[in-house]
Formats: structure tokens, C-alpha cells, sequence
């Protein structure tokens, strides 16, 4: 945790995400949201669960995509 930057007091690390302090929307939109990957680029975008079919938008290549959540 140190060594990621984390000084205070709690810390989460979720996946790749550090969360410092109980910030609980954060962390549940963590813990709950659905994270796919771009299937150009291979970035990872979260997004949220049980929304049905979601039309996304890469946010690192522009590559517009289908994904059922
Ligand atoms: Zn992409």
C-alpha cells in the first residue's frame, strides 16, 4: 500500500484502483460495476451493471461497440 502512495488510513485496492479513505459510492461502483474490454485496443472500461445492452464508446480509440451488461 505504501509503496502505491497510500497514506491515509483506510485504503482499498480494487483491481488496479486504489481507493484511499471509505469513500463507499467509489468503492461499490467498484466492486459492482461491469468492466469490459475494447475489443480494438484492448482498454478496459468500466461500466455499470444490469443496464441491459450498452452502446459504448472506447475512450481511448473512439471504437464504438455492443456489450450486453
Ligand atoms: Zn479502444
Amino acid at each position: 500500500m505504501a509503496r502505491l502512495g497510500a497514506q491515509g488510513v483506510p485504503a482499498f485496492l480494487v483491481g488496479a484502483e486504489l481507493v484511499i479513505g471509505f469513500d463507499k459510492n467509489r468503492l461499490s461502483s467498484l466492486l459492482f460495476d461491469r468492466v469490459v474490454e475494447c475489443p480494438k485496443c484492448r482498454a478496459k472500461l468500466r461500466l455499470p451493471s444490469e443496464k441491459g445492452t450498452l452502446r459504448v464508446t472506447c475512450s481511448r480509440c473512439g471504437d464504438r461497440f455492443e456489450t450486453s451488461t
